[in-house]
């Protein structure tokens, strides 16, 4: 009986233990999201088609973002206002480095 309480016990402390380190390590490495993707995200049509060659939307939305896709018309479906829009708010909208990207709709 003794040997159970005290394997429950040596349990909990470092269960405890672990949970608080994951804690402290999530306040110390918590990156701030870029705003941008969500916005970018919000304006592409959302059909997760996969013909700008990413598995969905999302993946589009973040490429553009990082720079790693700088023209719109990479989502096929896109409206030419909605490439438009996409490529205006990128030029207008510093990320949070202060700079914008150069983004086209074509
Ligand atoms: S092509 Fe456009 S609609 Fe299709 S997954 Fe890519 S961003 Fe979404």
């Amino acid at each position: 009986m003794e040997a159970i309480l005290t394997a429950m016990i040596m349990m909990l402390a470092v269960g405890g233990l672990l949970g608080a380190l994951l804690g402290i390590a999530g306040v110390l490495f918590y990156v701030k999201p870029d705003e941008r993707v969500e916005k970018v995200l919000a304006m592409l049509p959302g059909y997760n088609c996969g013909a700008c060659g990413y598995p969905g939307c999302a993946g589009l939305a973040d490429a553009l973002v990082e720079g790693k896709v700088t023209k719109v018309s990479a989502c096929k479906p896109s409206s030419a206002q909605q490439r438009v829009d996409i490529a205006n708010y990128l030029v207008e909208t510093p990320g949070p480095d202060g700079k914008v990207l150069p983004v086209v709709p074509q």
